[in-house]
C-alpha cells in the first residue's frame, strides 16, 4: 500500500460500496465520532447512524452510514454497514419523503406505532439529506 495511506473498505448487504486508499477518515462510532490516521491502534466498534468523512488527494468525501461495525487493523479499515450511500448517490427527494413520513408517524403516535423504528428512519433520512449537501 502507498505510504501514509489507509485502505478503507465499505461493505453493505448490497455488496462492496467502496475500497480506496485514503489519507485519513472519521467514523460515526457508537461512542462518538472517531478519527483514524495511519498506524492507528487496532480496534473494533459498532457504528451509529452518521457520517463517514475521508480525505483522498487533499479532498474531503462524505458518505451516509446507517449502523453496523468497523474494524481498524494494520492500516485497513473495514466498515460493515447496515446501509450506506456516497453523497452523490443519495436520492434527496426519497430522503425528504422518508423524513416527512417518519415525522408524521411520530406526531400522530398511533397506538401500534413502533416509536424506535420511526425515530431511526427519521435519523437516517436527516443524515442522508445532510450528506447530500456535503459533496
Ligand atoms: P426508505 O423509507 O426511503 O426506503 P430507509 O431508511 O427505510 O428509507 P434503508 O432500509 O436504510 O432505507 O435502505 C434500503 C436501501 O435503500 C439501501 O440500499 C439504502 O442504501 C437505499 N436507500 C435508502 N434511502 C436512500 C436514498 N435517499 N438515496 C439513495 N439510496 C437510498
Amino acid at each position: 500500500m502507498a505510504e501514509n495511506l489507509i485502505r478503507l473498505d465499505i461493505v453493505t448487504p448490497a455488496g462492496l460500496l467502496m475500497s480506496e486508499n485514503v489519507a485519513a477518515l472519521n467514523l460515526p462510532a457508537s461512542m462518538g465520532s472517531m478519527g483514524v490516521l495511519k498506524n492507528h491502534a487496532p480496534l473494533m466498534t459498532s457504528l451509529d447512524i452518521g457520517i463517514v468523512k475521508y480525505i483522498k488527494d487533499d479532498k474531503a468525501h462524505f458518505l451516509a452510514v446507517h449502523g453496523g461495525f468497523a474494524e481498524v487493523k494494520e492500516n485497513v479499515v473495514i466498515i460493515l454497514a447496515d446501509s450506506a450511500e456516497k453523497s452523490g448517490d443519495i436520492d434527496v427527494a426519497r430522503a425528504m419523503a422518508a423524513q416527512k413520513r417518519a415525522e408524521e408517524r411520530l406526531k400522530q403516535r398511533e397506538a401500534d406505532l413502533d416509536v424506535l423504528r420511526a425515530e431511526m428512519a427519521l435519523r437516517r433520512a436527516i443524515i442522508r439529506i445532510k450528506v447530500s449537501q456535503m459533496s
